[in-house]
Protein backbone atom coordinates (compact mmCIF):
# COMPACT_ATOMS: atom_id res chain seq x y z
CA UNK A 1 0.00 0.00 0.00
CA UNK A 2 1.35 3.61 -0.75
CA UNK A 3 2.45 5.48 2.28
CA UNK A 4 0.80 8.88 2.52
CA UNK A 5 1.10 11.93 4.35
CA UNK A 6 -0.81 15.29 4.53
CA UNK A 7 0.60 18.23 6.43
CA UNK A 8 -2.42 20.79 6.84
CA UNK A 9 -4.91 18.47 6.82
CA UNK A 10 -7.66 20.56 8.26
CA UNK A 11 -6.99 22.84 5.70
CA UNK A 12 -8.89 23.39 2.35
CA UNK A 13 -6.64 21.66 0.34
CA UNK A 14 -6.33 19.10 3.26
CA UNK A 15 -10.18 18.37 2.65
CA UNK A 16 -9.80 18.06 -1.14
CA UNK A 17 -7.03 16.01 -0.85
CA UNK A 18 -9.05 14.00 2.10
CA UNK A 19 -11.79 13.85 -0.06
CA UNK A 20 -9.90 12.08 -2.81
CA UNK A 21 -8.37 9.65 -0.95
CA UNK A 22 -11.27 8.73 0.59
CA UNK A 23 -12.87 8.27 -2.91
CA UNK A 24 -9.70 6.14 -3.83
CA UNK A 25 -10.23 3.50 -0.28
CA UNK A 26 -9.21 5.23 2.34
CA UNK A 27 -7.62 3.22 5.08
CA UNK A 28 -8.50 0.18 2.86
CA UNK A 29 -6.33 1.47 0.09
CA UNK A 30 -3.22 3.74 1.60
CA UNK A 31 -0.88 3.47 4.77
CA UNK A 32 -1.44 6.96 6.27
CA UNK A 33 1.31 7.75 7.86
CA UNK A 34 1.30 11.28 9.61
CA UNK A 35 -1.64 14.22 9.69
CA UNK A 36 -1.08 17.48 10.90
CA UNK A 37 -3.24 20.36 11.66
CA UNK A 38 -3.27 23.34 13.92
CA UNK A 39 -5.93 24.79 15.99
CA UNK A 40 -8.59 22.30 15.03
CA UNK A 41 -7.37 19.31 17.00
CA UNK A 42 -11.44 17.48 16.60
CA UNK A 43 -11.08 17.12 12.90
CA UNK A 44 -7.80 15.80 12.97
CA UNK A 45 -8.54 13.55 15.49
CA UNK A 46 -11.73 12.23 13.73
CA UNK A 47 -9.70 12.24 10.38
CA UNK A 48 -6.38 10.44 11.35
CA UNK A 49 -9.01 7.90 13.73
CA UNK A 50 -10.96 7.44 10.49
CA UNK A 51 -7.93 7.22 8.50
CA UNK A 52 -5.88 4.72 10.88
CA UNK A 53 -2.90 7.23 10.60
CA UNK A 54 0.07 6.39 12.87
CA UNK A 55 0.31 10.53 13.97
CA UNK A 56 -1.51 13.53 14.16
CA UNK A 57 0.19 16.57 15.26
CA UNK A 58 -1.46 19.69 16.50
CA UNK A 59 1.71 22.73 15.40
CA UNK A 60 0.27 24.09 18.54
CA UNK A 61 1.97 22.72 21.81
CA UNK A 62 -1.01 23.95 23.64
CA UNK A 63 -2.84 22.00 22.30
CA UNK A 64 -1.27 18.39 22.86
CA UNK A 65 -4.09 17.48 25.88
CA UNK A 66 -7.03 18.26 23.65
CA UNK A 67 -5.63 16.35 21.47
CA UNK A 68 -4.36 13.07 23.40
CA UNK A 69 -8.01 13.49 24.45
CA UNK A 70 -9.63 13.69 21.33
CA UNK A 71 -7.82 10.41 20.31
CA UNK A 72 -8.89 8.75 23.02
CA UNK A 73 -7.21 5.23 22.87
CA UNK A 74 -7.73 4.84 19.07
CA UNK A 75 -4.23 3.87 18.99
CA UNK A 76 -2.96 6.92 17.12
CA UNK A 77 -0.10 8.50 18.70
CA UNK A 78 -0.64 12.27 18.93
CA UNK A 79 2.29 14.69 18.97
CA UNK A 80 2.53 18.90 19.14
CA UNK A 81 5.21 21.50 18.20
CA UNK A 82 6.78 22.81 15.65
CA UNK A 83 9.36 19.86 15.82
CA UNK A 84 6.90 17.54 15.85
CA UNK A 85 5.93 18.72 12.48
CA UNK A 86 8.94 18.02 11.01
CA UNK A 87 9.44 14.91 12.61
CA UNK A 88 6.26 14.03 11.32
CA UNK A 89 7.28 15.30 7.87
CA UNK A 90 10.63 13.36 8.19
CA UNK A 91 8.54 9.59 8.55
CA UNK A 92 8.83 7.41 5.47
CA UNK A 93 5.95 7.87 3.02
CA UNK A 94 5.89 7.72 -0.72
CA UNK A 95 3.83 10.75 -1.52
CA UNK A 96 3.95 14.04 0.87
CA UNK A 97 0.63 16.88 0.44
CA UNK A 98 2.59 20.09 2.09
CA UNK A 99 -0.40 21.87 2.20
CA UNK A 100 -0.03 24.03 5.29
CA UNK A 101 -0.82 28.10 5.24
CA UNK A 102 2.50 30.07 4.92
CA UNK A 103 6.26 30.62 5.86
CA UNK A 104 5.00 27.87 8.63
CA UNK A 105 5.02 25.35 5.99
CA UNK A 106 8.56 25.86 4.89
CA UNK A 107 10.60 23.49 7.53
CA UNK A 108 8.01 20.49 7.15
CA UNK A 109 8.09 21.02 3.49
CA UNK A 110 11.89 20.42 3.31
CA UNK A 111 11.64 17.91 5.58
CA UNK A 112 9.43 15.71 3.30
CA UNK A 113 11.20 17.24 0.23
CA UNK A 114 14.63 15.40 1.73
CA UNK A 115 12.45 11.89 1.81
CA UNK A 116 13.58 11.06 -1.92
CA UNK A 117 9.97 10.35 -2.69
CA UNK A 118 6.99 12.21 -4.47
CA UNK A 119 5.73 15.53 -2.67
CA UNK A 120 2.98 17.57 -3.86
CA UNK A 121 3.27 20.78 -2.91
CA UNK A 122 0.27 23.35 -2.44
CA UNK A 123 2.67 25.82 0.00
CA UNK A 124 3.80 27.64 -2.28
CA UNK A 125 5.29 30.05 0.41
CA UNK A 126 8.08 27.51 0.88
CA UNK A 127 9.17 28.10 -2.76
CA UNK A 128 9.01 32.44 -2.25
CA UNK A 129 10.98 31.58 0.85
CA UNK A 130 13.38 29.62 -0.07
CA UNK A 131 12.90 28.59 -3.40
CA UNK A 132 16.56 27.24 -3.61
CA UNK A 133 16.81 25.57 -0.66
CA UNK A 134 13.82 23.20 -1.62
CA UNK A 135 14.89 22.38 -4.97
CA UNK A 136 18.65 21.64 -3.45
CA UNK A 137 16.74 19.36 -1.10
CA UNK A 138 14.64 17.51 -3.92
CA UNK A 139 17.60 16.92 -6.17
CA UNK A 140 19.96 15.61 -3.44
CA UNK A 141 17.44 13.44 -2.19
CA UNK A 142 15.72 12.45 -5.44
CA UNK A 143 12.30 14.08 -4.66
CA UNK A 144 9.86 14.57 -7.34
CA UNK A 145 8.17 17.21 -6.89
CA UNK A 146 4.74 17.61 -8.23
CA UNK A 147 2.86 21.40 -8.19
CA UNK A 148 -0.72 20.85 -6.69
CA UNK A 149 -1.19 24.78 -6.97
CA UNK A 150 -3.61 24.81 -10.13
CA UNK A 151 -1.82 27.12 -12.13
CA UNK A 152 1.74 25.23 -12.01
CA UNK A 153 -0.13 22.02 -12.38
CA UNK A 154 -1.56 23.09 -15.93
CA UNK A 155 1.96 24.25 -16.45
CA UNK A 156 3.67 20.90 -15.36
CA UNK A 157 1.06 19.28 -17.35
CA UNK A 158 1.42 21.81 -20.62
CA UNK A 159 5.36 21.03 -20.52
CA UNK A 160 4.65 17.21 -20.22
CA UNK A 161 6.67 15.74 -23.89
CA UNK A 162 8.20 19.20 -24.37
CA UNK A 163 11.34 20.73 -24.70
CA UNK A 164 12.54 23.17 -21.57
CA UNK A 165 14.57 25.20 -23.78
CA UNK A 166 11.87 25.60 -26.38
CA UNK A 167 9.75 27.42 -23.83
CA UNK A 168 9.71 31.16 -24.98
CA UNK A 169 6.92 32.33 -22.47
CA UNK A 170 4.70 31.35 -19.62
CA UNK A 171 1.19 33.08 -18.95
CA UNK A 172 -0.49 32.34 -15.30
CA UNK A 173 -3.90 33.19 -15.34
CA UNK A 174 -5.51 35.23 -12.45
CA UNK A 175 -9.12 35.32 -11.79
CA UNK A 176 -8.19 39.06 -10.05
CA UNK A 177 -10.23 38.18 -7.31
CA UNK A 178 -13.34 39.82 -5.60
CA UNK A 179 -12.47 43.45 -6.32
CA UNK A 180 -11.61 43.04 -9.52
CA UNK A 181 -14.08 45.31 -10.72
CA UNK A 182 -13.97 47.82 -8.10
CA UNK A 183 -12.01 51.42 -8.34
CA UNK A 184 -9.06 51.81 -5.90
CA UNK A 185 -11.70 54.36 -4.19
CA UNK A 186 -13.76 51.47 -2.97
CA UNK A 187 -11.03 49.20 -2.35
CA UNK A 188 -9.86 52.01 0.43
CA UNK A 189 -12.46 50.71 2.70
CA UNK A 190 -13.05 46.92 2.00
CA UNK A 191 -13.55 44.59 4.72
CA UNK A 192 -11.89 41.21 5.41
CA UNK A 193 -15.30 39.69 5.21
CA UNK A 194 -15.78 41.33 1.55
CA UNK A 195 -12.04 40.36 0.53
CA UNK A 196 -12.06 36.82 2.03
CA UNK A 197 -15.28 36.14 -0.42
CA UNK A 198 -13.71 34.42 -3.41
CA UNK A 199 -16.22 34.72 -6.66
CA UNK A 200 -14.65 31.13 -8.20
CA UNK A 201 -12.96 29.31 -5.48
CA UNK A 202 -13.55 27.87 -2.27
CA UNK A 203 -10.29 28.26 -0.47
CA UNK A 204 -8.58 28.84 3.23
CA UNK A 205 -8.71 32.70 4.63
CA UNK A 206 -5.29 33.47 3.70
CA UNK A 207 -5.06 32.41 -0.02
CA UNK A 208 -8.50 34.23 -0.36
CA UNK A 209 -7.47 37.41 1.27
CA UNK A 210 -3.64 36.89 -1.30
CA UNK A 211 -6.54 36.36 -4.06
CA UNK A 212 -8.01 40.13 -3.54
CA UNK A 213 -4.52 41.78 -3.47
CA UNK A 214 -3.16 39.39 -5.73
CA UNK A 215 -0.15 38.71 -3.50
CA UNK A 216 -1.23 35.31 -4.82
CA UNK A 217 -0.43 36.00 -7.80
CA UNK A 218 2.70 37.51 -6.69
CA UNK A 219 3.75 34.68 -4.96
CA UNK A 220 2.82 32.54 -7.40
CA UNK A 221 5.14 34.42 -10.38
CA UNK A 222 8.01 33.10 -8.26
CA UNK A 223 6.58 30.18 -7.24
CA UNK A 224 6.83 29.00 -11.38
CA UNK A 225 10.68 30.76 -11.54
CA UNK A 226 11.45 28.27 -8.85
CA UNK A 227 9.42 25.09 -10.53
CA UNK A 228 9.87 25.60 -14.20
CA UNK A 229 13.80 27.47 -14.17
CA UNK A 230 12.78 30.67 -15.50
CA UNK A 231 13.54 34.13 -16.24
CA UNK A 232 11.47 37.07 -15.33
CA UNK A 233 11.39 38.38 -18.56
CA UNK A 234 9.59 34.48 -19.82
CA UNK A 235 6.54 35.04 -16.96
CA UNK A 236 3.07 37.01 -17.86
CA UNK A 237 -0.27 37.31 -15.45
CA UNK A 238 -3.20 37.76 -17.41
CA UNK A 239 -6.65 38.15 -15.76
CA UNK A 240 -9.73 35.29 -16.60
CA UNK A 241 -12.25 35.54 -14.98
CA UNK A 242 -13.65 32.24 -15.21
CA UNK A 243 -10.89 30.64 -13.77
CA UNK A 244 -11.22 27.79 -16.66
CA UNK A 245 -8.03 27.99 -18.26
CA UNK A 246 -5.81 27.39 -15.43
CA UNK A 247 -2.51 28.54 -17.06
CA UNK A 248 -0.63 28.40 -20.75
CA UNK A 249 2.48 27.64 -22.18
CA UNK A 250 4.41 29.69 -25.37
CA UNK A 251 6.82 27.78 -27.14
CA UNK A 252 9.27 28.98 -29.65
CA UNK A 253 7.39 28.52 -32.54
CA UNK A 254 4.61 30.99 -31.60
CA UNK A 255 2.44 28.12 -30.11
CA UNK A 256 0.22 27.81 -27.10
CA UNK A 257 -0.56 25.15 -25.26
CA UNK A 258 -3.13 25.68 -22.27
CA UNK A 259 -4.80 23.35 -19.53
CA UNK A 260 -8.04 23.81 -18.87
CA UNK A 261 -10.86 22.69 -16.13
CA UNK A 262 -13.37 23.59 -14.06
CA UNK A 263 -12.65 25.78 -10.73
CA UNK A 264 -11.96 22.47 -8.52
CA UNK A 265 -8.74 21.88 -6.93
CA UNK A 266 -9.41 18.48 -6.76
CA UNK A 267 -7.98 18.42 -10.63
CA UNK A 268 -4.85 19.71 -9.31
CA UNK A 269 -4.41 17.64 -6.07
CA UNK A 270 -5.79 14.63 -8.20
CA UNK A 271 -3.21 14.84 -11.12
CA UNK A 272 -0.05 15.18 -8.08
CA UNK A 273 -1.91 12.17 -6.68
CA UNK A 274 -2.22 9.79 -9.30
CA UNK A 275 0.53 11.64 -11.85
CA UNK A 276 1.91 10.02 -14.40
CA UNK A 277 -1.37 7.87 -14.73
CA UNK A 278 -4.58 10.07 -15.47
CA UNK A 279 -8.02 8.75 -13.19
CA UNK A 280 -11.19 9.64 -13.07
CA UNK A 281 -11.80 12.36 -10.91
CA UNK A 282 -14.94 13.77 -9.32
CA UNK A 283 -14.68 16.77 -10.91
CA UNK A 284 -17.11 18.61 -13.04
CA UNK A 285 -17.25 17.64 -16.82
CA UNK A 286 -16.71 21.49 -18.86
CA UNK A 287 -19.76 22.61 -21.29
CA UNK A 288 -18.24 24.47 -23.63
CA UNK A 289 -21.64 25.59 -24.89
CA UNK A 290 -22.50 26.60 -21.52
CA UNK A 291 -20.04 28.42 -20.54
CA UNK A 292 -19.48 30.51 -24.37
CA UNK A 293 -17.60 33.01 -23.40
CA UNK A 294 -13.97 33.40 -22.02
CA UNK A 295 -12.32 36.59 -20.86
CA UNK A 296 -9.52 38.01 -20.64
CA UNK A 297 -7.65 41.36 -19.51
CA UNK A 298 -4.22 42.99 -18.66
CA UNK A 299 -3.93 43.69 -14.63
CA UNK A 300 -4.51 47.13 -13.44
CA UNK A 301 -1.07 48.10 -11.89
CA UNK A 302 -2.16 50.72 -10.16
CA UNK A 303 -4.87 48.73 -8.47
CA UNK A 304 -2.83 45.50 -8.16
CA UNK A 305 1.22 46.76 -6.64
CA UNK A 306 1.64 43.27 -5.91
CA UNK A 307 1.94 41.96 -9.27
CA UNK A 308 4.85 45.05 -9.32
CA UNK A 309 6.13 44.09 -6.24
CA UNK A 310 6.66 40.65 -7.34
CA UNK A 311 8.49 41.67 -10.22
CA UNK A 312 11.22 43.41 -8.06
CA UNK A 313 11.39 40.11 -6.49
CA UNK A 314 12.02 38.14 -9.33
CA UNK A 315 14.88 40.56 -10.02
CA UNK A 316 16.07 40.35 -6.62
CA UNK A 317 15.87 36.80 -5.21
CA UNK A 318 15.26 34.68 -3.26
CA UNK A 319 15.83 36.99 0.05
CA UNK A 320 12.94 39.64 -1.33
CA UNK A 321 10.88 36.67 -1.37
CA UNK A 322 11.18 35.70 2.47
CA UNK A 323 10.82 39.66 2.94
CA UNK A 324 7.80 40.00 0.73
CA UNK A 325 5.88 37.21 2.25
CA UNK A 326 6.47 37.64 5.81
CA UNK A 327 5.54 41.29 5.62
CA UNK A 328 2.44 40.36 3.34
CA UNK A 329 1.36 38.06 6.10
CA UNK A 330 1.83 40.13 8.94
CA UNK A 331 0.29 43.24 6.99
CA UNK A 332 -2.70 40.34 6.42
CA UNK A 333 -3.17 40.13 10.36
CA UNK A 334 -3.61 44.13 10.62
CA UNK A 335 -6.15 43.93 7.87
CA UNK A 336 -7.87 41.23 9.55
CA UNK A 337 -7.69 43.03 12.80
CA UNK A 338 -8.89 45.91 11.34
CA UNK A 339 -5.73 48.28 12.09
CA UNK A 340 -5.31 48.83 8.68
CA UNK A 341 -6.84 49.62 5.54
CA UNK A 342 -7.07 46.89 2.20
CA UNK A 343 -4.26 48.78 0.26
CA UNK A 344 -1.82 49.38 3.54
CA UNK A 345 -1.28 45.36 2.90
CA UNK A 346 1.00 46.53 -0.36
CA UNK A 347 2.39 49.69 1.16
CA UNK A 348 3.54 47.95 3.99
CA UNK A 349 5.19 45.17 1.77
CA UNK A 350 6.64 47.77 -0.08
CA UNK A 351 8.18 49.29 3.21
CA UNK A 352 9.76 46.07 4.07
CA UNK A 353 11.60 45.21 0.81
CA UNK A 354 13.11 48.75 0.86
CA UNK A 355 13.53 48.93 5.29
CA UNK A 356 15.32 45.10 5.08
CA UNK A 357 18.04 43.63 3.14
CA UNK A 358 16.73 41.48 -0.06
CA UNK A 359 19.68 40.90 -2.31
CA UNK A 360 19.93 37.67 -3.19
CA UNK A 361 19.58 33.80 -2.08
CA UNK A 362 19.50 32.73 1.73
CA UNK A 363 22.24 30.43 2.67
CA UNK A 364 20.27 28.59 4.93
CA UNK A 365 17.35 27.56 6.51
CA UNK A 366 18.03 29.83 10.00
CA UNK A 367 18.84 32.44 7.60
CA UNK A 368 15.10 32.26 6.15
CA UNK A 369 14.13 31.96 9.36
CA UNK A 370 15.86 35.15 10.92
CA UNK A 371 14.71 37.19 8.04
CA UNK A 372 11.03 36.05 8.15
CA UNK A 373 11.03 36.94 11.87
CA UNK A 374 12.84 40.27 11.27
CA UNK A 375 10.48 41.39 8.43
CA UNK A 376 7.44 40.45 10.56
CA UNK A 377 8.54 42.27 14.09
CA UNK A 378 9.52 45.25 11.70
CA UNK A 379 5.75 45.14 9.74
CA UNK A 380 4.05 44.98 13.25
CA UNK A 381 5.89 48.09 14.57
CA UNK A 382 4.62 50.02 11.69
CA UNK A 383 1.16 48.71 12.14
CA UNK A 384 1.39 49.84 15.71
CA UNK A 385 2.59 52.90 15.00
CA UNK A 386 5.90 52.06 17.44
CA UNK A 387 8.36 52.98 14.06
P1 LIG B 1 -6.32 26.70 5.15
O1 LIG B 1 -6.22 27.93 5.96
O2 LIG B 1 -7.66 26.20 4.74
O3 LIG B 1 -5.57 25.48 5.88
C1 LIG B 1 -4.28 25.65 6.38
C2 LIG B 1 -3.77 24.41 7.07
O4 LIG B 1 -2.56 24.74 7.75
C3 LIG B 1 -4.72 23.87 8.13
O5 LIG B 1 -4.50 22.48 8.25
C4 LIG B 1 -4.25 24.61 9.39
O6 LIG B 1 -4.62 23.95 10.59
C5 LIG B 1 -2.75 24.54 9.18
N1 LIG B 1 -2.03 25.60 9.88
C6 LIG B 1 -2.43 26.88 10.11
N2 LIG B 1 -1.49 27.55 10.77
C7 LIG B 1 -0.47 26.68 10.98
C8 LIG B 1 0.80 26.78 11.64
N3 LIG B 1 1.21 27.91 12.21
N4 LIG B 1 1.60 25.69 11.65
C9 LIG B 1 1.21 24.54 11.06
N5 LIG B 1 0.01 24.37 10.46
C10 LIG B 1 -0.80 25.45 10.40
O7 LIG B 1 -5.38 26.95 3.86
P2 LIG B 1 -5.54 26.35 2.39
O8 LIG B 1 -5.79 24.90 2.45
O9 LIG B 1 -6.43 27.20 1.60
O10 LIG B 1 -4.07 26.61 1.82
C11 LIG B 1 -2.97 25.81 2.20
C12 LIG B 1 -1.80 26.14 1.28
O11 LIG B 1 -2.14 25.77 -0.05
C13 LIG B 1 -1.43 27.63 1.23
O12 LIG B 1 -0.05 27.74 1.05
C14 LIG B 1 -2.17 28.12 -0.01
O13 LIG B 1 -1.54 29.25 -0.59
C15 LIG B 1 -2.03 26.90 -0.92
N6 LIG B 1 -3.06 26.79 -1.94
C16 LIG B 1 -4.38 26.71 -1.58
C17 LIG B 1 -5.36 26.62 -2.55
C18 LIG B 1 -6.81 26.45 -2.18
O14 LIG B 1 -7.64 26.28 -3.07
N7 LIG B 1 -7.19 26.48 -0.93
C19 LIG B 1 -5.02 26.65 -3.98
C20 LIG B 1 -3.61 26.67 -4.24
C21 LIG B 1 -2.67 26.75 -3.24
P3 LIG B 1 -6.03 24.30 11.37
O15 LIG B 1 -7.07 24.47 10.30
O16 LIG B 1 -6.25 23.06 12.20
O17 LIG B 1 -5.81 25.51 12.18
MG1 LIG C 1 -3.13 29.07 -7.61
Amino acid sequence: MRRISILGATGSIGASTLDLIDRAGGAEAFDVVALTGNSNVAKLAETAIRLRADVAVTADAARLDDLRSALGNSGVEAAAGPEALVEAASRPADWIMSAIVGAAGLAPTLAAARQGTALALANKESLVCAGQLVLDACEGAGTQLLPADSEHSAIFQCLCGERQKEVERVILTASGGPFRDRSRTEMESVTPEQAVAHPNWDMGQGISIDSATMFNKALELVEAKYLFDLEPGQLEVIVHRQSIVHSMVGFADGSLIAQLGPPDMRGAIGYALNFPARVDLPVERLDFAKLAQLDFEAPDPDRFPSLRIAQEVLRKGGRAGTVMNAAKEAAMAGFLNKQIGFLDMADLVDRALDALPCEGEPGALDEVLALDADTRTRVAAWIEGRD
